[in-house]
């Protein structure tokens, strides 16, 4: 089952001086359950595709659906954060956090927003926590907690909605390497539990090694992609 497909993604900037081609003519498919890390040289467009597939940013061509559904042309407010709120969840580097909320309530914004009942709030909560071994933590603000709770936090927020895709931008970039691996486990965690599909850039090679798939970015195309051996018929 495909759940994204992008199919010739371009983007140009433009300004009075020069024009940059940050994306040419990207292809790829996520199925449900993959788990798939980006790689490239600074410059080499990663962050403009994020950027495009969280609807922050408009394609010049190409397009993208996610469960079948086109959505490159959704990138202007309040439509683009309802789509978010819907279907991207985004872990970003340095957590993002609401510092004066709990870790549970961290975790409960995205169904909040949603007008969930408070009822099954508490129950998916309660959940997530106990899936990332936060539960001891509920309570804590992100400042009693270390970077690896707080980034365990960030992840639960960012799939307790259950979006169809949950990227990340650099998630161990702030994390020691036991910390890393601590966080490597909890994705993995997620794409075997909860059938998450995952796209996440990266530059640290443990996490990279983990992966089903690395596509390697440079100047703005896919220049390689290498496959973890016996997971190609995911
Ligand atoms: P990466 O995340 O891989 O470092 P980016 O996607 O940030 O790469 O950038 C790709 C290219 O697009 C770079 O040459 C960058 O300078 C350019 N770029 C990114 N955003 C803008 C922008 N808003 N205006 C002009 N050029 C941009
Ligand atoms: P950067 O300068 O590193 O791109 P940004 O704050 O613009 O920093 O965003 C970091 C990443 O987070 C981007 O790649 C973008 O795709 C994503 N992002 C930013 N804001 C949101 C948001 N509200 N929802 C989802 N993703 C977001």
């Amino acid at each position: 089952q495909t759940v994204l497909e992008v199919e010739g993604l371009s983007k140009t900037y433009e300004n009075s001086m020069h024009v940059v081609h940050a994306l040419k003519n990207v292809s790829f498919s996520l199925k449900k359950a993959e788990f798939a890390v980006i790689m490239g040289t600074s410059g080499s467009g990663k962050s403009t595709l994020l950027h495009i597939l969280s609807a922050l940013d408009k394609p010049t061509s190409g397009t993208i659906k996610l469960n079948g559904q086109p959505c490159h042309h959704i990138f202007r407010e309040p439509e683009a954060s309802r789509y978010r709120l819907k279907n991207v969840g985004f872990v970003f580097q340095a957590y993002n956090l609401l510092k004066d909320l709990s870790a549970e309530d961290n975790i409960a914004v995205p169904l909040v927003l949603q007008g969930e009942p408070e009822a099954s709030i508490q129950a998916r909560v309660d959940e997530v926590l106990r899936i990332l071994g936060l539960s001891a933590f509920r309570r804590h603000r992100p400042v009693e907690l270390s970077g690896g709770q707080q980034q365990r936090v960030a992840i639960g927020r960012a799939i307790i909605a259950n979006p169809p895709i949950l990227l990340a931008d650099e998630p161990t970039g702030n994390l020691d390497y036991n910390t890393s691996k601590e966080i490597l486990d909890v994705f993995i965690k997620m794409r075997e539990e909860r059938q998450q599909t995952i796209l996440l850039v990266t530059h640290d090679p443990v996490v990279a090694a983990s992966a089903d798939r690395v596509l390697f970015f440079h100047d703005g195309e896919i220049r390689d992609e290498y496959h973890c051996r016996g997971k190609q018929d995911l």
